[in-house]
């Protein structure tokens, strides 16, 4: 085992990731940017570098100054949790050649793996079951014929996406010219990639993805599967295990499927299979070479520590995993809370955390990465822990999420946790009908109900007063703060007047 690990992230899974170094007995080392002084993971950790400002070009995605930071410490492993480089061949490689260990796949499967059409070859190549689609397409007229052959709908998406970004619905051969333009200029912008494909659009399809663990000692399994379909623009929001759709018989053939397409890319760590779920049958969307955010509901339902045994698995020991025919046990559900505004769009919120308490008792878990007075800011991504709930049944993990949900109080930011107050107690979620598009048959989650309009006024009044204090008072400047909640707040506040201009 290694005596110690630097841990090339932040938030919440630096903290996942420094709780289980520490119940291996290995020692831990946190970075930091000049934005993340006071943070749980730079106060849990052994030690704490800093590696730079605050944007994360500048730090967290900065290669070498997280590299450098390795031997400076004595660390012999670099985890990089999910994000940032999680997913970078070249920082997989860059860690190789510095001789320490990357905890996670080889540089080659995540680069097979990251570009997506190359993946959807391999996959088709190892007998995985694809949603229909296309290579690489540049012209229009390649692109015309691809969705004649696949049919329309089509889905445009770009070779080298992620985080949900760039996806395109194109309804008919006439839609496609304009989008193929655009949606390659956007996809070269944000992945330094142009490469766009086609993939037949799946009217109302499930996410479904399957969780594996591959060692260095030739074994591969599957831990079963998270439904992620409550989703809000292709991001998850809510996850649960096991599928309220997915059955001991489509479990094992999907499990089955998704150890192939590890074995195909040569696959050591911790990954995920996604698959696209609808009219019962499954398509392989992608695999993500990395821990995910909602690995803990996993953990819940198979009692296996999935962090823990990616670090066993890169010191090159064997998996310490038995397999066993009683998963799922119970029920898990995990929900995101973020700090953001679900009732204007989901506007960034920022700002001190005043006070904060997690909920406790049975069967309940806090994997947060703030505390009190930490400054959430705009510069990272605006999840801000995880509230993951177990029980032996899911409407019993309904009610537990619901009871450990009002627990939790987090003071000074607007936060999802009503969004997910709201999904919990309706009867879709309740009955286990949902699918990648249940926000579209539910948009009142997101919107302000009318009884809460006076409250909305008030809170509204209250942004511009504190605004224009902090203008007025003891020259202070207008800080991105309060600059980005008054917005928020008079841009929901024009939308719902209507006419207010
Ligand atoms: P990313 O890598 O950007 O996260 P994915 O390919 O994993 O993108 O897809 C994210 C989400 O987008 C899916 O969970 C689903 O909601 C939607 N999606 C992706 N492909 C399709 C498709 N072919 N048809 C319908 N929805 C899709």
């Amino acid at each position: 085992m290694f005596d110690k690990v630097l841990i090339a992230n932040r938030g919440e899974i630096a903290v996942r990731v420094i709780r289980a170094c520490q119940e291996l007995g290995v020692r831990t080392v946190a970075v930091y940017s000049e934005a993340a002084r006071l943070s749980p993971h730079v106060l849990l950790a052994g030690e704490a570098v800093l590696i730079g400002p605050a944007p994360a070009a500048e730090s967290y995605q900065r290669a070498e100054a997280i590299i450098d930071a390795a031997p400076q410490t004595g660390a012999q492993a670099v985890h990089p949790g999910y994000g940032f480089m999680a997913e970078s061949p070249e920082f997989a490689r860059r860690v190789l050649e510095a001789d320490l260990v990357f905890v996670g796949p080889p540089p080659e499967a995540i680069a097979e793996m990251g570009d997506k059409t190359a993946a959807r070859s391999r996959m088709i190549e190892a007998g995985v079951p694809v949603v229909p689609g296309s290579d690489a397409i540049t012209e229009v007229a390649e692109g015309v014929a691809a969705g004649d052959r696949i049919g329309w709908p089509v889905l445009l998406k770009a070779a080298a996406g992620g985080g949900g970004k760039g996806m395109r619905v194109i309804e008919s051969a006439e839609d496609l010219p304009r989008a193929l333009s655009a949606a390659s200029r956007e996809a070269g912008q944000a992945f330094g990639d142009s490469r766009v494909y086609l993939e037949k659009y799946l009217s109302d399809p499930r996410h479904i993805e399957i969780q594996i663990l591959a060692d260095t000692h030739g074994r591969v399994i599957h831990l079963g599967e998270r439904e992620c379909s409550i989703q809000r623009r292709h991001q998850k929001l809510v996850e649960e295990a096991p599928s309220p759709a997915v059955d001991a018989d489509l479990r094992a053939r999907m499990g089955d499927v998704a150890v192939a397409a590890a074995e195909a890319v040569g696959y050591v760590g911790a990954g995920t299979v996604e698959f696209l779920y609808q009219n019962g049958e499954f398509y392989f969307l992608e695999m993500n070479t990395r821990i995910q955010v909602e690995h803990p509901v996993t953990e819940f339902v198979t009692g296996v520590d999935l962090v823990q045994e990616q670090i066993r698995i890169a010191a090159g020991l064997p998996m310490s995993v038995e397999v066993s025919p009683d998963w799922p046990l119970g029920h898990a559900i995990e929900c995101r809370i973020s700090g953001e505004d679900p009732f204007s769009g989901f506007f960034p919120s920022s700002g001190r955390i005043r006070a904060l308490e997690v909920p406790c008792g049975p069967g309940v878990r806090w994997d947060g990465g703030i505390m009190e007075h930490y400054e959430v800011g705009l510069n990272y991504d605006p999840l801000l822990g995880k509230l993951i709930v177990h029980a032996a049944t899911r409407d019993q993990a309904i009610l537990r999420m619901r009871r450990a949900l009002r627990e939790l109080q987090i003071e000074g930011i607007r936060t999802t946790q009503p969004f997910h107050l709201g999904v919990l107690d309706e009867e879709d979620f309740k009955a286990g009908d949902i699918s990648v598009r249940y926000l579209d048959r539910h948009p009142e989650l997101v919107e302000t109900g009318e009884g809460d309009w006076q409250a909305r006024a008030a809170a509204v009044a209250a942004t511009l007063l504190e605004h224009r204090t902090r203008v007025s008072g003891g020259g202070v400047t207008v800080t991105a703060a309060s600059a980005a909640r008054a917005t928020g707040a008079i841009s929901e506040w024009r939308r719902r007047l209507g006419t207010f201009d």
